[in-house]
């Protein structure tokens, strides 16, 4: 087992593969030498930015330096293509690790994996013995994935939803990716999308039926806005058309990746759960079937923390509430409020560019590491804020859902009062949600407690 791994990272001189990211090669091979149980020692980062050829790799020389004096005993690089380009570098490599002892060399991505095939990679510099041809054919497959990859072409077996075989466009699946995400991103869930899908009998890709995890698996991948990816890392530009802009397909997946969107969630059956805070201790209601009446209770006991002083029965309120809503849709004090906030379509614009300039800055910070211009630690403390912040700006990228749900639905008022009874549960619960915050429900009077009573009910607008 080794005493002090190395972990080697570089920044390559193509911008596709630089999208790669030095900090997710980083991490990739933490977590690698973390699995197999090596501590690491230290992490270099060359920065290639110049041509191919004698290229002067200063973190690498140290590097070898390192192995020379026997202050490295392992590597761990994310893909032999990070650690050398040339045949000659690999012989010098291999004659350092000889000379000092060193026999541990690992890849993240595996194509080659020194620790296995070790005898081979020998075979190869000495150009002597053969290959197995089954080994040979494995890794000549995963590479070709990765060059694929690279060059911005698709290398799955099976075709996607959305493109046939030959990367055209599937118009019908194309409209369906388009509508799932358009109503993803206006408040609908993934089950209520699934169901619908399952009713209307869509064919997928393999015949099998709809299920959430496959649905969110093709909406999240960033191939729908044009872009090639390897294991959820952008790399390049597809060679086939977009379904989806580059815009949406962010906010899609922004909003999949909020990890509060649980997939075991249950379906809502109370529109109005999550809206409703008891008047006396400020508590959310809890839903809770009573004599067959959907009712929302202030929870008390069984470890609820409220006061147990307010019920309401559910269906007049929704009722009362949705009315409520869909008048005030209709009020030019709406039209005038949101005619003063800027257009979400800047505001994302906005957001957008600002994510691409973080995560250049990001790359920009480890070349600068790269360069020894700052220290590592100066570099995850950096790294830190930067990516603090890109969480931020994800988190507001998916507010503006909000606000654009809100205009598509502003002086609406009457037309949703008629389509309403088709809406479905998540829809519904979505045109509430543009308007309101919050609804305070306070105690029943004693005389009122036979019929629903507005009075007890305080909304909190949002708008
Ligand atoms: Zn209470």
């Amino acid at each position: 087992m080794p005493r002090a791994a190395a972990i080697y990272a570089r920044i390559s001189q193509d911008r596709e593969a630089n999208l790669l990211g030095v900090t997710r090669q980083i991490d990739d091979c933490t977590a690698d030498a973390a699995r197999r149980g090596w501590p690491v020692a230290e992490v270099y980062v060359d920065d290639d930015v110049s041509a191919y050829s004698g290229k002067h790799r200063p973190a690498y020389r140290r590097m070898l330096e390192d192995i020379r004096d026997s202050r490295i005993d392992a590597v761990v690089v994310w893909n032999l293509d990070r650690l050398h380009r040339h045949p000659k570098e690999l012989e010098e490599f291999f004659e350092v690790c000889a000379t000092a002892g060193v026999s541990q060399l690992a890849s993240v991505s595996g194509d080659v994996d020194l620790s296995t095939g070790e005898g081979q990679f020998y075979a190869r510099i000495q150009g002597a013995v053969a290959r197995k041809e089954s080994d040979d054919k494995s890794r000549r497959a995963k590479r070709k994935h990765l060059e694929l990859a690279q060059a911005g072409r698709w290398s799955g077996s099976a075709r996607a939803f959305g493109y046939d075989a030959a990367l055209r466009v599937v118009p019908e699946e194309a409209a369906v990716i388009r509508e799932m995400a358009g109503r993803l991103l206006s408040g609908e869930s993934l089950r209520t999308l699934v169901k619908d899908l399952q009713t209307r009998q869509v064919p997928t890709v393999r015949g099998r039926p709809w299920c959430m995890q496959t649905l969110r698996n093709i909406l999240k991948r960033p191939a729908l806005a044009g872009f090639r990816s390897l294991r959820g890392e952008v790399v390049t530009r597809g060679v086939w058309e977009p379904i989806l802009s580059e815009e949406e397909s962010a906010r899609v997946r922004a909003l999949l990746a909020d990890p509060s969107r649980r997939l075991t969630r249950p379906a809502r059956t109370y529109p109005l759960k999550g809206f409703l805070y008891c008047g006396v201790c400020g508590m959310k209601l809890v839903s809770r079937p009573n004599h067959g009446q959907r009712t929302y209770v202030c929870g008390a006991g069984n470890g609820l923390r409220g006061c147990g002083g307010v019920s309401i029965v559910g269906e007049p309120l929704e009722e009362f509430v949705t009315d409520a809503v869909l008048f005030r849709l209709d009020t030019p004090a709406l039209a005038e409020a949101l005619s003063r906030t800027d257009s979400p379509r800047d505001r994302s614009a906005d957001l957008l560019s600002s994510l691409r300039a973080d995560e250049a800055q990001l790359e920009e910070l480890a070349r600068a590491y790269a360069r020894k211009q700052i220290s590592l630690s100066e570099w995850l403390i950096a790294r830190k804020e930067i990516e603090g912040r890109l969480a931020a700006q994800r988190d507001r990228l998916q507010r503006t859902d909000h606000q654009r749900t809100l205009r598509a639905v502003a002086g609406q008022g009457n037309a949703l009062r008629r389509r309403w009874p088709e809406l479905n549960l998540d829809q519904r619960r979505a045109v509430i949600d543009t308007l309101v915050d919050r609804l305070v429900v306070h105690p029943a009077q004693r005389h009122r407690r036979t019929r629903f009573d507005p009075d007890r009910v305080e909304p909190v607008w949002k708008v």
